[in-house]
Formats: C-alpha cells, structure tokens, sequence
C-alpha cells in the first residue's frame, strides 16, 4: 500500500469522520500517535467534558435533588446505558446492567452462578487468562474450600494459525463432562486476540449441563456478539477499552433472561437491586428489580456514567456492523504489513499469536517475537506508534476502527521499513 492509496481508502471510508470526535494523544515529535492502543484504553471523545459538566451543574444547582432533577436525573442514570449497552451485546434490554467495575462483578457473578455441588465442582478457563480473571476464579474456588490446583481446569488455547481454537475448549469440555459447573472464558482473549466460538461453547458447555459465563473485557465494542440468541448464561465488561468511558470506567453485568425468576441463586445483594417501586420505603427484606438490574449494589456512578454515555452514543451511530466490516479489512491489512515484515527479518524468529481466521478474532493483533523484540518495539515507539508491550516478547496491536485510519497503516508499514 502506498500513500496514495491509504489516502484514497480514508477518502472513500465512510466511518472516516468518527476520527474527528476523539482526541488524539501527542508522540514524541509533536504529532499526534498512530494510537493501537484502544484495547488498553480508548480514546477520549470529545464531547466527554462538556457532558460531565452537565452533571457537575446538576450538583451545584440541584444538590440532592439532582436525583430527580436537571436534564439527566441522576436515581434513574444507569438506564441511559442501558439500551446502547443492549444492542451492542445483543441482548434484551432486562438482561443488562452498567454498573460496578469488571472484576467486581466477575465476583459478584460468580458469587451466583458458581454453586459447587457433588461431582460437578470445576471451573474451566482458558489458560493464560487475565490475571484478574485468575485471581478472580482462584479465590472463588477457596472460597468454597476447593483448592485451585483441584478445582481448576485451565484449557491450552493456543493453536496452529490456521486453526481454531475454540477446538481445545470443546474437546476440554467433552473430557470434563458432568464435573465442570462453570465454564469461564474471555471470549476475546486478552493476549492473543483469539475471539473463540462462543455459541459452539455454550452448546458443549450446556450439554453436559455447564453454565457459561465470559469476561467481554476485549470483545465489547470490538466484535458483534448476540448473548441472548447464543445462550449465555452470565457475562461482564469493562467499557474503558473498546468502549471509550474513560480511565476506570464503570463496568457492566448481563444475567440471561431465564436465570431472571430463579431463587437459587447466591446472588448477593444491596438496595440497588431491590424493586425501585418500593426501595425508598427502606423495607427490611429484598425485593429483587427485575432482570438484570437486580444485581446492582449501589447507586448509579454518575460522573463516571456520564462520559460512558457521550461514548455509546457514538458507537451506536457508527454500528458494530459498519465497524466489524472496517475492523476486518484494517487488521487483515496490518496483517499483511506485519507477514511482510516477518518474511524481511527472519532472524527476528518472529510469528502472530492471533487467529488467521477472520471471524476467529478482533481487530487485535498480537505479535511475537522471539529475539529483539523489545526493540521492534522501541523502534515504533520512537517513530510516533504507540502499541502495547507484553513480557517478555508480544507487542500486542489492536487498530480500532472508530480512529484508526489506512494512512495510519501505511504509517505503520514504512516506520517497519525502516527497522534494521
Ligand atoms: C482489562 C481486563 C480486566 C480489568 O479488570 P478491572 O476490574 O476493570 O480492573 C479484567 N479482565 C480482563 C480479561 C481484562 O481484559
């Protein structure tokens, strides 16, 4: 690809203007970065001030009665998130949440549907998961007194490139059989980029009477997903990657809709949840809101909420399907820079730890590089590209298709042009 062309493909991209609402970080040479970082942290829009502001005036005019006052009424605020939040995990509006951060409600989550019983006491996960998703499942395992070492199954997901490697989950599943009660996966992996089968997952996982639950940390606002139709039991997200909310913003819960009556579940509990008809009656007993929204604790975190919202707003007018159709073409394009840069140093011992298979990833890109790989890495840091290093050899590149433009890409081919 040369200049000419890149310029011509932005000029023809009609998701091209979305650039121009978010700001842009500046790199070391005064320009602003070839940003591949949206996996870690998306970019700020820039209406975001503006909308916390509103809020701040509520607060200044309205003091407590800014929860029922002022444009956005703070007792009811996480419901503005909640139908962009549904279309975008392919959901019924009663069976998701924005609230909590993600780890938070893994726990949370996992406090209800994780119920060890008999035979059937085993959470399978993908090895090599998030640490806190680590963590997170070890802890709830020796919080039932089972020790991870026993209770644990961690599935090597890692397969030839032109594989899929929801394989290894399945055949994992099958072993398993009736003494997995949960299987916990990050349906996009966090280092690879792998967007593993989820309704095959979940038809495996069901058959032998498993619950699924995913951690959406790398795949909300980056792949299309539809967790009612596929089956999902349970799921979780962040919104500060893909999504845009901000540093620390506020995550989000979905509960399928035929867990909603059950009350076997150990699901704990706060005034948040309870029925807002009667909540403010300060009743001594649970009455729990319907759908999802009874798993929320706490009142509503407007100022965090608030930038999550301008963020939504956004990526409901660009669609996911527009995305994913420039997603595709973006990271097949970047993987094409990155084979040929491969094919240029062999002495790098250089190989993609992502899927080839298109609809078996985001728009990650995970590269790894057996020897000096920290300098490639270096090198496109110096030249104003700011990609994301994983000890002790990934450099891990996700071009997001809301800001990431094909000069950015071409950028990214002549900056490795010049490595030597
Ligand atoms: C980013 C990420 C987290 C971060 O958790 P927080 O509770 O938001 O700090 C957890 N799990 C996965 C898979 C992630 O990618």
């Amino acid at each position: 690809m040369n200049l000419n062309e890149a310029q011509l493909a932005d000029r023809d991209d009609e998701l091209a203007p979305f650039r121009s609402e978010f700001a842009f970080p500046v790199g070391p040479n005064g320009t602003p970065w070839v940003y591949l970082c949206g996996n870690s942290l998306g970019l700020m829009p820039l209406a975001v001030p503006s909308a916390v502001q509103v809020e701040l005036d509520s607060w200044a005019r309205y003091g407590v009665e800014g929860h029922f006052e002022g444009p956005h009424p703070w007792m009811p605020y996480h419901r503005r998130l909640t139908a962009p939040l549904a279309r975008l995990m392919g959901a019924l509006e009663s069976e998701v949440v924005s609230a909590h951060t993600l780890t938070v409600n893994l726990h949370l989550l996992m406090a209800g549907f994780y119920r060890p019983q008999g035979q059937r006491t085993k959470i399978l996960v993908e090895a090599g998961a998030f640490p806190s998703d680590q963590y997170a499942v070890d802890s709830q395992l020796k919080h039932h007194g089972i020790d991870p070492a026993e209770g644990l199954i961690e599935v090597d997901t890692a397969t030839p490139r032109g594989l899929d490697p929801t394989t290894s989950i399945v055949d994992a599943i099958r072993s398993a059989g009736d003494q997995t009660a949960v299987v916990l996966l990050g349906a996009v992996q966090y280092y690879s980029g792998a967007f593993f089968d989820v309704p095959t997952v979940v038809r495996e996982a069901h058959q032998v009477g498993a619950l699924v639950g995913l951690d959406l940390a790398h795949a909300a606002g980056n792949v299309p997903l539809s967790l009612h139709e596929w089956g999902v039991d349970f799921a979780c997200w962040c919104s500060y990657k893909y999504l845009n909310s901000g540093p620390g913003g506020p995550g989000g819960l979905f509960v399928h809709e035929r867990h909603h009556h059950r009350r076997d579940l150990g699901r704990f509990e706060g005034w948040w949840g309870h029925d807002e008809k009667s909540r403010f009656e300060m009743p001594r007993h649970f009455v729990p809101a319907p759908g999802a929204e009874a798993w929320q604790l706490s009142n509503a975190q407007v100022m965090a909420m608030a930038p999550h919202a301008v963020a939504l707003e956004i990526h409901d007018r660009a669609g996911m399907e527009r995305l994913r159709i420039k997603s595709l073409r973006l990271t097949a394009m970047l993987e094409q820079i990155l084979q040929e840069f491969l094919g240029q140093h062999p002495q790098l011992d250089g190989r993609l730890l992502t899927p080839a298979l298109p609809e078996r990833r985001g728009c990650q890109l995970s590269l790894n590089l057996r020897h000096r790989g920290r300098e490639v890495f270096d090198h496109l840091h110096q030249h104003g590209i700011l990609a994301d290093w994983r000890n002790p050899d990934t450099i891990r590149m996700a071009p997001v298709p809301l800001y990431t433009s094909y000069t950015d890409l071409h950028r990214i081919q002549s900056v490795l042009q010049k490595f030597v």
